[in-house]
């Protein structure tokens, strides 16, 4: 039996370990933490088809710099002149382009759409309740200007074979009855998907630890050893573990470890916030993203998660409140029953998305090495691209053809 070493427990380490163990591989996953928080257990939970924009895109270079001197702004860009960032934005502003945009979406849409099938395969297989519910996302808008950029937003997804709608106020109203909307329309998207991420990521680890995969918890890899073109072992401070394979899949933590091994994975981390109102005014079935403020609301088993904000810059357990107070000041905007207190700071949960500079993620065999391969960068839609991802990842270790194109996703394109 061929054995695996995964060096991450995300949602990305974890699906990966999922299709290796069920290809007959032998498992182990390393992480650092305790696995009861990571990046995947805090975010909006959203499965999202619709989202074939990569954060590189058109228009974003202008407007992340409008928003850099509003302190409640959703993106910011910790002015610095570390070199990573300094790199790290100008293949940014390089990837920005209309050409990348037109280049990248179809591959999203195809990543995104295989993703959200395998969901609903592995909810079946697996066997536990972790609240996928398949009642599509909303794009609330306010002003004339979204308006626009949502229609002809319509008109790409619709082209790229996704279903998406137009809503008047009236219309969306009758969708979610009881909930005040103030808006100037919406757009429904019906391919769209959402959970509740902590309960897939706790059911998750229980379910690999019942089949038998090795979990290892507090366990950070610190040295990867190598032989040539074959990576033999990887040290943590008590022990060494070998295997056949190898797999970096440590979110916002990637390069560190890839520099282990001589290996360059260009990627920011964009901090993000999110809280819970567990008793909400009102109750939600659909997701929502209030467009202009970039929050999403998500319904999750009655609870109503508000997230938001992306800071690029460095990994620290800061919380910058004006954000968060950005992030509540923008919701009763659109619904004016949720007038939401902040929050206490211990009640907000922060993460740290992997962004790439093209916005695409990094997925496939290392390039450098036979038998190390890399799944990271997801950035906003690490949770959606989850099983998709651990599927390519088990086809490339298996030296199987994968099941789509992933040369886009290529993780030695910047080496
Ligand atoms: C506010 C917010 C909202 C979001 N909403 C959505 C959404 O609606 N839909 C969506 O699809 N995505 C969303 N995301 C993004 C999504 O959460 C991430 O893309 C995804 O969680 C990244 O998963 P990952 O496995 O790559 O990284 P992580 O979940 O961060 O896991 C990486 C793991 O690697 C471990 N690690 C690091 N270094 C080492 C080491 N040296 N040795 C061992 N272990 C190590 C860490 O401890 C960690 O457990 C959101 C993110 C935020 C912040």
């Amino acid at each position: 039996m061929s054995k695996a070493i995964i060096i991450g427990g995300g949602v990305i380490g974890l699906f990966s370990a999922y299709y290796l163990h069920k290809s007959g591989w032998e498992v182990d996953v390393l992480d650092r933490g305790d696995l009861s928080d990571n990046c995947s257990f805090g975010n909006a939970g959203m499965v999202t088809p619709s989202h074939f924009v990569p954060l590189a895109s058109p228009g974003m270079v202008e407007q992340g710099i409008r928003w850099m001197f509003n302190s409640k702004s959703p993106f910011y860009v910790k002015p610095s002149l570390n070199k990573d960032l300094l790199s790290w934005g100008l293949k940014f502003v390089k990837s920005a382009t209309k050409k990348h945009l037109e280049r990248s979406a179809g591959g999203l849409r195809d990543i995104s759409l295989l993703s959200r099938d395998l969901y609903h395969e592995f909810e079946k297989d697996a066997g536990f309740d972790f609240g996928l519910i398949d009642n599509g996302i909303l794009m609330l808008f306010k002003s004339p200007k979204v308006e626009e950029e949502e229609l002809h937003m319509v008109e790409k997804a619709t082209n790229l074979g996704l279903d998406a709608q137009y809503l008047t106020p009236d219309e969306c109203h009758k969708l979610q009855p009881g909930i005040e909307l103030d808006i100037l329309g919406a757009v429904h998207y019906h391919c769209d998907s959402h959970m509740y991420p902590n309960m897939l990521m706790k059911g998750l680890v229980k379910y690999l630890e019942a089949e038998g995969v090795g979990i290892h918890r507090n366990t950070e890899v610190t040295k990867i050893i190598h032989d040539g073109k074959n990576i033999t072992s990887v040290l943590t401070e008590d022990n060494e573990y070998t295997a056949d394979s190898y797999l970096i899949s440590g979110g916002s933590w990637s390069p560190g470890i890839a520099k282990l091994v001589g290996l360059k994975v260009p990627l920011m981390p964009g901090k993000g916030y999110s809280f819970m109102v567990h008793e909400p005014v009102k109750k939600m079935t659909i997701p929502s993203i209030l467009c202009e403020a970039r929050v999403a609301v998500t319904p999750m088993n009655g609870s109503i998660r508000f997230g938001g904000t992306m800071e690029i810059g460095k990994i620290n357990k800061q919380v910058n409140m004006n954000r968060v107070k950005g992030i509540v000041e923008s919701v009763p905007k659109y619904f004016p029953d949720f007038k939401l207190p902040v929050p206490d700071q211990k009640d907000i949960w922060f993460g740290f998305r992997p962004c790439s500079p093209d916005g695409l993620p990094y997925i496939g065999m290392s390039g450098k090495y036979n038998n190390l391969a890399i799944a990271t960068g997801h950035a906003m839609i690490g949770l959606a691209l989850g099983p998709a991802t651990g599927k390519l990842i088990a086809d490339a270790l298996n030296g199987q053809q994968p099941v789509m194109d992933i040369n886009m996703f290529s993780p030695f394109r910047y080496e």
